[in-house]
């Protein structure tokens, strides 16, 4: 849940999960409950959990008017006004005040958290104000969640991960969880089946997988490679969870541009293909194999297993 920008409001920018997302940084850098070793704003020296006023709900409220009135006066089309901070969301103390100021603007609302605080009562109630929320889950037992999150000292992962169910069952907008995988942390099987069974009973609308595509916080942290991410996606889908891949590519994969190859790679990138499912496109591409060798030889695809099939995902690493 970062942004690059240091700006209140900053966008529109293009999201796979949003469309053209303007963002709202409602926490300065960084301030946040936890200090996860693949946070691409580096470690949490403000680590906090009291909810509390950062600006004005009217500054937020007048930024985000300034760049809508913009926007439109461009003919640009804005879809989400998204908090999307450099930290913690649901730190704001005023966020669901903000949710409230915002709605006229006649504009979907969305809040990316890492679900930390959603225990409070006073969080999950801001969060319901929101049209689409996402929940950082990136693991459900205790030591892989201060590996991998480094919650603030006060945390408990028990309460945090009632309060989602609490939350996930009242919500009535759309719901969707992240979930980012680092090798030798949480990307192994056992718990990668504990997560999705989790996640499958809160039965969000959408489950992503994510990997860090940016330089993390700690150097000597391994991304999930194609091969684990796959198992991430099979795990996932077994659970008959609407899953897919969020690993850095924003374009948009089901539009087909007819070009074989690059319709295949925005494909792959979203969620690997089973091995039927590449010759049927390819049949109705009027294509042959040679493009997928071509796009392997290329580094571009790669061939992984999982129970004895074959599928054919982008090459992230
Ligand atoms: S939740 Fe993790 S990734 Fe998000 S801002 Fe906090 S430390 Fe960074």
């Amino acid at each position: 849940m970062v942004n690059e920008g240091k700006l209140i409001v900053f966008g529109p920018v293009p999201s796979r999960r949003l469309g053209k997302s303007l963002g709202i940084n409602n926490i300065p850098p960084k301030i946040c409950t936890y200090s996860c070793i693949y946070c691409q704003l580096g470690r949490t020296n403000n680590m906090q959990i009291n909810r509390r006023e950062f600006y004005k709900p009217e500054e937020i409220m007048h930024a985000v008017e300034k760049k809508v009135k913009e926007a439109r006066e461009r003919g640009e089309p804005i879809d989400y006004l998204t908090f999307v901070p450099d930290g913690e969301p649901t730190l704001d103390i005023n966020l669901g005040k903000e949710i409230e100021m915002l709605k006229p603007l006649g504009i979907k609302i969305a809040v990316i958290t890492n679900a930390s605080l959603i225990w409070k009562k006073d969080v999950q109630d801001d969060l319901d104000k929101a049209d689409w929320v996402s929940l950082k889950i990136d693991a459900v037992n205790q030591n892989i969640w201060h590996r991998i999150n480094r919650p603030h000292g006060s945390l408990k992962l028990g309460k945090i991960l009632e309060g989602i169910s609490e939350f996930a069952h009242t919500f009535n907008g759309e719901l969707a969880t992240e979930t980012m995988l680092i090798r030798d942390v949480n990307h192994n099987t056992k718990e990668l089946e504990d997560i999705a069974d989790f996640i499958a009973g809160i039965d969000p609308k959408k489950s992503y997988i994510s990997i860090p595509t940016r330089p993390p916080a700690e150097k000597w942290l391994i991304p999930a490679r194609e091969y684990d991410i796959n198992i991430a996606y099979q795990v996932f889908k077994e659970r008959g969870l609407d899953t897919e891949h969020l690993i850095g590519y924003e374009g948009n994969a089901f539009a087909y541009t007819g070009n074989v190859e690059e319709d295949l790679l925005s494909i792959t990138s979203v969620h690997p293909m089973r091995e039927e499912g590449i010759k049927e496109f390819l049949t109705k591409a009027q294509a042959g194999w040679n493009v997928i060798e071509k796009l392997i030889k290329e580094d571009k695809l790669v061939e992984v297993e999982y129970k004895d099939k074959k599928f054919y995902m982008r090459k992230f690493s």
